[in-house]
Order: C-alpha cells, then sequence, then structure tokens
C-alpha cells in the first residue's frame, strides 16, 4: 500500500530517525535532501563542491538544485509504493514545486507529519551532536533559517489539509508510536477516502480501521 509522506519539523526535531523507522515499517524509502547533499560533499562531486559552503554556513542551498535533485529521485521505480520525505521542502517554493511534480504523477501527498520541539530543547540536542555543521553558531542559524524559511510551510500545509501534529519531545519509541496513530488510518483506508484516488482501490473491500488488526505491533 503506497503511502506519501512529509516529516517536517526544526533541525534536531528528530526527522532522520522517524524516517528510518518509517521505511523500515512501511518498506518505503526515506529520501534526506541533508544526506544526499553531504553525500555528495564527501565524495567531492561537482555538486558537491556547490553546496559545501552552504551546508557549512547553515544556509539553505538553492530551491532549484533541491528541487532537481528531488525531481530526480522520485523518478526512481523505488518511490511507487510510497516516500517519506526527510528535509524537503524546506521552503514555500520547494513545496509549490513538489506540489506540482506531485500533481502530474497523479499521487497526492497523503500526511505532512509535523515534528513539535521547542527552540532550546533543539539546540541541546543539536549541541550534543557530531556533525560538521553542529557547532554553535551554525545551529544558532539554522534555527533561524527555520523559523523564516521553513516554518510558513506550517501553515502552508495546514490550509491544504494535510497537517498532523506530532509531540516530537517524547522520546523517540514514543514519537514513533503517535506517528503510527496518525498514520494507520491511511495506511488502511476507510470508506470512499478521495485522497487514494492514486492508489490501485482496495479500499471498497477493506473494513475500516477500527476493526481489529493483527495487533502485534502496538
Ligand atoms: P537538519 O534537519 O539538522 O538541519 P539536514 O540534514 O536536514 O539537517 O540539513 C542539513 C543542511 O542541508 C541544511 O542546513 C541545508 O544547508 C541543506 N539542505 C537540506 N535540505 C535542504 C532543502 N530542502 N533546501 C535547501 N537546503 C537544504
Amino acid at each position: 500500500m503506497g503511502m506519501d509522506l512529509i516529516l517536517l519539523g526544526p533541525p534536531g526535531s528528530g526527522k532522520g530517525t522517524q524516517a528510518a523507522i518509517l521505511s523500515q515499517k512501511y518498506r518505503i524509502p526515506a529520501i534526506s535532501t541533508g544526506d544526499v547533499l553531504r553525500a555528495q560533499v564527501e565524495a567531492g562531486t561537482p555538486l558537491g563542491q556547490r553546496v559545501k559552503a552552504y551546508l557549512d554556513r547553515g544556509e539553505l542551498v538553492p530551491d532549484s538544485l533541491v528541487v532537481d535533485l528531488i525531481q530526480h529521485r522520485l523518478s526512481d521505480p523505488d518511490t511507487q509504493q510510497g516516500f517519506i520525505l526527510d528535509g524537503f521542502p524546506r521552503t514555500v517554493p520547494q513545496a509549490q514545486a513538489l506540489d506540482s511534480m506531485l500533481a502530474a504523477l497523479d499521487r497526492p501527498l497523503d500526511a505532512v507529519l509535523y515534528l513539535q520541539v521547542d527552540p532550546q530543547a533543539v539546540r541541546e540536542r543539536l549541541g550534543q551532536r557530531h556533525r560538521g555543521d553542529d557547532l554553535q553558531g551554525v545551529i544558532d542559524h539554522r534555527l533561524d533559517v527555520f523559523l523564516q524559511q521553513t516554518a510558513p510551510l506550517i501553515s502552508y500545509y495546514e490550509s491544504h489539509g494535510k497537517l498532523e501534529l506530532i509531540d516530537g519531545a517524547q522520546p523517540p519509541e514514543a514519537v514513533a508510536a503517535s506517528i503510527d496513530e496518525v498514520i494507520r488510518p491511511l495506511a488502511v483506508p476507510s470508506f470512499g477516502d478521495a485522497s487514494f484516488g492514486h492508489k490501485p482501490n482496495v479500499s471498497q473491500v477493506l473494513p475500516d480501521e477500527n476493526t481489529k488488526e493483527n495487533g502485534s505491533n502496538a
């Protein structure tokens, strides 16, 4: 069953952790623009050389660059059953570009999961991490960039009826359980759920999500 998800949240909100859990559970790829960009930098590719300074400073790389990257990645066959985007979109133009891409593929987003964590908590979490761009000054800048450029996506997706708020301050397993509650009904769509129109229409023959499942996954 396909599932197209976005993980949204400030740096350090646990998007990468949750993306990995979701990817295993639903057997769909987690796509992290940050990971892809860092891999390019490490491999010393022309793209890597172009983006290194942005990453080091905690600035966003240009929209066109990450939009191209995502466009290519979403044409890979392993995304047909769904995908989890971690770190994309990060600006309103990126979200608009993604909407057009998905409209062209006739596959609307299923949900945008917003991991809520207060700024002080993310500062502490990031301070304990050891990535190259996790120096205090760069962390503070990334949080500012988040507030200015990415936070507007909260109301963007709310107005599209896609936003799901998740308490990201809980321990990782509890966050995963909260996410599960939100997306379980999506994985087993209820009668006539129009948002699943792009998928095989098995919903007609399935009972709704309140009926018992195998229950081993609680
Ligand atoms: P974090 O969530 O901790 O900020 P990421 O790995 O998601 O870490 O991002 C690291 C860096 O990669 C960002 O600071 C930015 O420079 C770049 N980056 C990642 N995704 C995007 C994007 N969608 N648009 C622009 N820049 C991005």
